[in-house]
């Protein structure tokens, strides 16, 4: 029973096809889902399955795998960095600073392992890794560790205004082309002063026809650097341009992103824990921009998505006074799957549950000891789920987390080679 089976008895699916099921979320509470070789083929009641290639899945939620839309995997290796700096301290502390003590392949390699299994934890079955890529050895480290992950993955590649990382982007491209597993997008920091590398690197992206993903207006003090107006000058403003954190905005640019067919990402817990403030997520919504979830790599330490979803949803209503702003907990649900799939225009493969789309998808048990009683579950997915409620991912009908345990992973043996690096590290950068 590898690639093809049929899923049956789940006590409630989330397709997430308003087609299929109730609300847009799309409840049923008696669907079967038939897979063949990682492909979903069916969905609907009572199909045929033999007992070898039925999955049973009594008691359980069954739904899209979360799609994480932002994210900077080797920063697990400075989990723990900077706990107390807003943005460009950290970014000095923890970022800057490993980039100048150098990381070696092993470094880099088990840290985007370690940050990949915490995201099979709590269900991210897709994630965008925004790659730093500090020079061809990371470039590698981190290309062979997703690829060894068995996540859905996109990898952001930052050119750092290098012609050879253009040509090494072209390389990329090639290698990923055709692969049901990984896509490329290109990346950029934005600011007015070096306006003329991001153009370079912005034709870059239209030249091998791209997203271009950039950090835009994360904290208040890169308001002065004016990096929207440095986006507009390069003609990056448009369908292409993926902006991630995107806090602030002033109201003008919100309706330009949004008549320019841009995506966005939200990041609730690495803005919460920097102290970069809150993004305008009702304003954009307005605005018909197009919006997902991401984690944002070590600012937000476990990578936990419910709690993820739970801040997106709350920090709205702290904002506001009001619970009954943009984000509900359906809203989140629909962010962190479909809403993800449409910002990295993968709306045609993941982020609902219905023929011709990848088997991606994930078992949370509702009986486990926080999420309990039946009251409410699809709310409770977002308020009380937690990790380890997760008891199966499955990636193109592969599973990466069965009966509660991560699949063919030594977890204990990836965090110690970790807690090596960082131990390392430490010593290169006289913390210890
Ligand atoms: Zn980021």
């Amino acid at each position: 029973m590898r690639n093809n089976f049929t899923i049956k008895g789940a006590s409630l699916v989330l397709t997430l096809e308003p087609s299929i099921g109730l609300g847009k979320l799309g409840l049923s509470r008696d669907l079967d889902i038939r897979i063949e070789d990682g492909l979903i083929v069916e969905v609907g009641k009572n199909l045929p399955g033999s007992k070898d290639e039925t999955l049973d899945a009594s008691g359980k939620i069954v739904m899209p795998g979360f799609v994480d839309c932002h994210d900077h995997l080797w920063q697990t290796l400075i989990r723990g960095c900077g706990l107390d700096q807003g943005l460009s301290g950290w970014l000095e502390e923890c970022v800057f600073a490993v980039a100048r003590a150098g990381l070696s392949r092993n470094d880099v390699y088990h840290a985007v392992r370690l940050g990949s299994f915490g995201l099979i934890e709590t269900g991210v079955t897709t994630v965008l890794d925004w790659s730093h890529a500090f020079d061809e050895n990371f470039v590698e480290a981190n290309l062979s560790a997703l690829s060894d992950s068995g996540l859905r993955f996109g990898y952001g590649f930052y050119c750092q205004n290098n012609p050879e990382r253009y040509l090494r982007a072209q390389e990329i491209k090639d290698m990923v082309d055709g692969d049901i597993f990984a896509l490329l997008h290109i990346c950029a920091h934005p600011a007015i002063e070096s306006i003329e590398e991001l153009a370079n690197t912005f034709s870059v992206a239209e030249k091998l026809d791209l997203s271009f993903d950039v950090h835009l207006l994360e904290s208040p003090e890169q308001i002065d650097q004016k990096p929207f107006e440095a986006l507009q000058k390069s003609g990056a403003v448009n369908f292409r341009l993926l902006a991630d954190h995107v806090v602030h905005l002033s109201s003008e640019e919100i309706q330009l992103l949004g008549t320019s067919s841009a995506r966005i990402t939200h990041n609730p817990l690495s803005n919460m824990r920097l102290g970069s403030g809150v993004a305008k997520l009702p304003e954009m919504k307005e605005s018909g921009l197009a919006m997902g979830l991401g984690l944002d790599g070590g600012t937000n330490d476990f990578p936990d998505f419910f709690t993820n979803m739970k801040m997106a949803v709350g920090l709205q209503r702290a904002r506001s006074n009001s619970a009954s702003v943009f984000p509900s907990t359906q809203d989140a649900l629909w962010l962190a799957t479909m809403g993800g799939a449409n910002v990295l225009k993968l709306q045609d493969k993941i982020g609902s549950l219905k023929a011709g789309k990848f088997a991606d998808l994930i078992f949370i048990n509702p009986t486990s000891m926080n999420f309990g009683p039946d009251w409410n579950w699809v709310d409770q997915i977002v308020f009380s789920g937690q990790p380890q409620a997760v008891t199966e991912v499955i990636v193109a009908g592969n599973f990466l987390k069965r009966n509660g345990a991560l699949v063919d992973t030594d977890v204990s043996k990836t965090v110690k080679k970790v807690n090596n690096s960082a131990l390392e590290l430490k010593e290169r950068l006289k913390l210890v």
